[in-house]
């Protein structure tokens, strides 16, 4: 979660006010507060066939309404949540909560799988696995592939071979994994082997620059190029505009997320998100080129 650390690195800015002599020791105790007050939330990202215009899932992301302070973001709090050792907490809130979101979307009528992110901190919990059980035991009516978990590669390459038995024991719960800011790892790809998670998710940085930039090209085609060959699915994160969507459709990728598709948004609008959305058309045609 260095990168965390890094976005949120004046978080404690939050809670450092002329009162609090030991903001960190304040900051956890107003944590646990904010989870029992549920002053968490989760918005929801579709993810898309830009071809098709079929939603292929959404990615929950983590919010803090604050009293005071407002809808706060994950870069100005989840260094506060790891320092005061509430990961594995949150961490379990957040997968109760997206399946238990996914339930009422089914009971609407609406079939949509769900992407948590997960931070190496929770998969380290022994009790991870057996908490997954029980919370899609809670469950029963959501179908098999219903979530996926998200983590940052770079975190996956921390801790590679506990990272590698988790993704195996959650493909036995029907749980998938993607490899989240793919391509920041700055690693040797041998471990791909290691890690058999279905999705490769590219991260934005290389998808914002897109159409002036030839290297961020030459980067994200060998990646879709890696995933055909180690047949794992590829998602393009970041996708801001239509011309990017196109862009990365003419490369071969299909499935994408970002703020040209849609903003995260309150779980509750996402049905009537999802009967209203239809492709681009510049999409439509800039993906017939390509089949894969
Ligand atoms: P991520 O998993 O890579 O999520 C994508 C982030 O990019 C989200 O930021 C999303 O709102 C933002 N985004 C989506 N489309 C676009 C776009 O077109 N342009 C730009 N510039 N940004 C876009 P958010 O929600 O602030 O989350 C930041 C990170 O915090 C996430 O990155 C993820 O690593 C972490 N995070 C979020 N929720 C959770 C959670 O429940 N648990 C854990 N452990 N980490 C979380
Ligand atoms: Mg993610
Ligand atoms: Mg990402
Ligand atoms: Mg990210």
């Amino acid at each position: 979660m260095a990168a965390a650390r890094e976005r949120g690195y004046n978080s404690y800015r939050l809670f450092d006010t002329a009162h609090t002599r030991q903001p960190r020791r304040q900051a956890s105790a107003r944590l646990r507060e904010a989870l029992a007050a549920q002053e968490f939330e989760l918005h929801y990202q579709p993810k898309v066939c830009l071809r098709s215009g079929r939603v292929v899932g959404t990615e929950a992301l983590l919010r803090w309404r604050h009293p005071e302070r407002g809808l706060l973001l994950p870069g100005e709090f989840m260094t506060i949540i790891e320092d005061a050792g509430l990961c594995v907490e949150v961490g379990k809130w957040v997968i109760e909560n997206a399946l238990a979101q996914a339930d009422v979307w089914r009971r609407a009528g609406t079939d949509l799988a769900v992407s948590v992110n997960v931070s190496s901190r929770q998969l380290q919990d022994a009790q991870f696995i057996p908490h997954l059980t029980d919370v899609l035991k809670a469950f029963p009516q959501l179908p098999n592939g219903v979530l996926e978990l998200e983590i940052v590669e770079s975190a996956a390459l921390h801790d590679i071979q506990r990272v590698g038995e988790i993704i195996e024991q959650c493909r036995q719960l029907g749980v998938s994994f993607a490899l989240d800011d793919f391509g920041t790892g700055y690693s040797s790809l041998a471990y791909l082997k290691r890690l058999p998670a279905r999705t490769l998710k590219i991260d934005q940085s290389f998808i914002v620059d897109l159409l002036r930039n030839s290297e961020d090209v030459a980067i994200v085609e060998s990646i879709i190029g890696l995933t055909q060959a180690f047949r794992r699915q590829v998602v393009a994160e970041g996708v801001e505009t239509r011309e990017l969507g196109a862009m990365v459709l003419r490369l071969g990728c299909d499935v994408a997320q970002g703020y040209g598709i849609a903003r995260p948004m309150r779980g509750e609008l996402m049905p009537d998100w999802v009967r209203a959305y239809r492709p681009d058309p510049s999409w439509v045609s800039a993906g017939t080129a390509h089949r894969d």
